[in-house]
């Protein structure tokens, strides 16, 4: 395999396997059942890692960067990698999100059950474990129940420059405690009534220490466990006991969870010195998000882009969803070698969304099939082909489905005496340094023959409706003195006797700044009015009867792919993922 480039996670690792960091490794607990856990029986030797989404919405192209970040890291480590559902805030969370999460990881190119040690897991079933470590604490004189209000406990709490004040719950006994907190899970008191809170310090300078809340009320079903409780834990207690229930070695989150990192250590290290977790503990690593210019990726504006009907669904091809960017046509090997050379860092990165079509291209060139396709169709007659070939010849032609590669064969197609050509291929009066179709000038037909213009025919408008030409004999493509004529300019075409009418449409940027959200900014205001275009094209017949997400690279124009919704094999849709160049609009 190709060297990867290195990052501070690569480094860790790599020190750590080589002092023999996790060797004897024991599974930390027992979360859900035995048997479930009896076959993730860690390597004692191995890294261990977790994808670990919320199931509160679709994946895009940042968590694309978690995912590779983590599998690759197992990957190339010998180590595993679990995909975990941080399912344990219930009104958020649905099986909705949880089936398209897998399904993306997995089109992604990742799997947790192929070696029998990287697992699917679900924080919710951890929620016996979660609460018995809640008693733990409270036994150990480490949490409390606390009846202050929300607003009083906000008060209370301080800020930056102020230390906290203690609530007056804070020195209630261990059987009071353990008595409220029973009542909580018991469904004796009110959403929002009291709290379990950590008992650590009002007055550390990490607000994160002081005295976080644990666990609360809220009458709420949840998607796997149901209506088994109404207490739940707080996210920031549930991670570190998901991560050392499952053995992680490294948690690597985003660098927004960096002040909260000491609270993962004090619980972890509190639960283990009163037995409930056995050492190593995970540690967590944090690194800076991956941002993409031109992209938002803030789940809420996302909704906010399809719920205001901005886009048409979080699979719409402009969409920065994983979903959306199937749809366009993204491969999944551009999105890893995306996220991969964008690395791992101590701060948030922006990349540059060039990025990711400069790796698809590079995915796609040695790969996607050639076709000829007019996208804005101009009618050119050839108004000497009856009097060279005979009325209703048609003149077979060829060109390799992929220059480089011979074995994939050529494709078929024929020159008749009218051909769809892109109108601006033609200038009534050129441009400087134009070379394609203007009276008096020759192209070659790219494939078939040289043809000179002779002029064009308009609407009453002074649109020009079609395009008029004759044939050069004997300059047709593959024969012998072909090239005798010398032009400046080929262009493509699609004969208008065997062209396959097909609906494209062209994607562009959504958002017109580089920043959409920047500073308080509305994305609303900096919307790309053009990010869509579609219009009727024409293709050569090759192209007739394709199956959905079949990708070809246009010649001159770009790639593409056939829709995976609203294509049908007699009624071609193509999706522009992206030009062969950089640049706007292409
Ligand atoms: P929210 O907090 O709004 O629910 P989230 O994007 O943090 O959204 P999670 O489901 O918690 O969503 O994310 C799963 C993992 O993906 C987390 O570890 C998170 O840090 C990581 N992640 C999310 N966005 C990015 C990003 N832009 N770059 C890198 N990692 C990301
Ligand atoms: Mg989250
Ligand atoms: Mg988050």
């Amino acid at each position: 395999a190709p060297p990867k480039p290195s990052n501070f996670l690569r480094t860790i690792i790599e020190r750590e396997l080589a002092e023999g960091a996790y060797a004897g490794r024991q599974w930390g607990g027992t979360p859900g059942d035995a048997a479930h856990h009896a076959a993730g029986r860690p390597d004692p030797a191995q890294v261990r890692l977790r994808f670990p989404p919320e199931p509160n919405g679709y994946l895009h192209v940042g968590h694309a960067k978690s995912i590779c970040l983590n599998f690759g890291l197992a990957r190339d480590y010998g180590g595993v990698c679990h995909l975990r559902f941080d399912d344990t805030n219930p009104e958020k969370e649905e099986q909705e999100y949880v089936d398209a999460i897998v399904e993306m990881v997995h089109w992604l190119g990742w799997s947790w059950d192929a070696n029998g040690t990287s697992h699917l897991y679900y924080a919710s079933n951890y929620f016996d474990f979660m609460y018995r470590a809640a008693e733990t604490l409270i036994d150990a004189g480490l949490a409390y129940v606390d009846e202050q209000s929300a607003d009083q406990m906000r008060a209370n709490r301080g800020d930056f420059t102020t230390p906290g004040t203690n609530s007056p719950w804070r020195e209630r006994s261990r059987e009071d405690n353990l008595a409220r907190f029973r009542e909580m899970r018991d469904g004796q008191h009110a959403d929002g009534a009291m709290v379990l809170r950590a008992k650590i310090d009002m007055a550390s300078p990490n607000i994160n220490l002081r005295d976080p809340a644990l666990y609360r009320i809220k009458r709420a079903h949840h998607h796997n466990t149901g209506d088994k409780w109404c207490i739940y834990p707080m996210y920031t207690y549930a991670h570190p006991i998901e991560d050392a229930l499952e053995n992680i070695t490294h948690s690597i989150c985003t660098l927004e969870f960096e002040d909260q990192r000491p609270f993962y250590d004090w619980l972890l290290n509190a639960l283990a010195d009163n037995g409930l977790l056995q050492r190593p503990l995970p540690k967590q690593h944090e690194f800076g998000r991956l941002n993409l210019t031109y992209v938002i990726t803030s789940k809420r504006k996302l909704k906010a882009l399809v719920d205001e009907g901005i886009v048409e669904g979080w699979d719409d091809p402009r969409m920065p969803t994983l979903a959306g960017m199937r749809r366009r046509g993204y491969t999944p090997a551009s999105v890893r070698t995306m996220a991969e050379n964008t690395g791992a860092s101590k701060t948030n990165i922006w990349v540059d969304y060039s990025a990711l079509d400069i790796a698809l291209r590079d995915d796609l060139e040695g790969q996607a099939p050639r076709a000829m396709a007019v996208i804005d169709p101009l009618k050119l007659t050839l108004t000497n082909w009856d009097q060279l070939f005979g009325a209703g010849h048609h003149e077979p032609c060829h060109a390799p489905a992929h220059p480089q590669r011979p074995e994939l064969g050529q494709r078929q197609f024929s020159l008749g005496p009218a051909v769809w050509i892109e109108r601006d291929d033609f200038a009534e009066v050129p441009p400087k340094g134009f070379f394609r179709l203007f009276p008096g000038n020759k192209v070659r037909l790219k494939y078939g023959m040289v043809i000179e213009c002779t002029g064009c025919e308009k609407d009453a408008d002074g649109r020009v409706t079609s395009v008029l030409a004759t044939v050069v004999p004997d300059t047709k493509s593959g024969t012998p003195g072909a090239d005798a004529v010398k032009v400046k300019g080929t262009i493509t075409w699609v004969g208008v006797h065997d062209a396959v009418p097909a609906t494209i449409k062209l994607y562009d940027r959504l958002f017109t700044e580089a920043q959409p959200d920047a500073g308080d900014r509305d994305f609303r205001d900096v919307l790309n009015p053009a990010s869509k275009t579609v219009v009727a094209g024409y293709v050569e017949p090759s192209l007739a009867g394709l199956p959905a997400e079949a990708r070809f690279q246009f010649e001159r124009h770009g790639y593409f792919i056939t829709d995976r919704k609203d294509h049908r094999s007699d009624a071609p849709v193509f999706n522009r993922i992206t030009g062969l160049k950089d640049g706007w609009g292409k």
